[in-house]
């Protein structure tokens, strides 16, 4: 599968991955519901930002 250079979004704890039905994959930013700053969908890749926090892999807890 081919994946859309997403930048700092594909490791972020704050972004979702969205397929669409056509099979296009967007990164949604979830700061954006509470801070004006970011956008919804961020132009990609993102290279840098100031909401970027490392998504926290593997340890414990549930993803999505
Ligand atoms: S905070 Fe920045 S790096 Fe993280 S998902 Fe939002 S736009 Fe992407």
């Amino acid at each position: 599968m081919n994946e859309p250079r997403a930048g700092l979004c594909a490791g972020c704890r704050h972004a979702r991955r969205v397929e669409s039905a056509r099979a296009s994959v967007f990164w949604l930013c979830e700061l954006a519901k509470s801070d004006p700053r970011f956008r919804k969908y961020p132009a990609l890749p993102v290279l840098s930002c100031p909401g970027f926090e490392p998504a926290d892999h593997g340890t414990s807890g549930a993803a999505n």
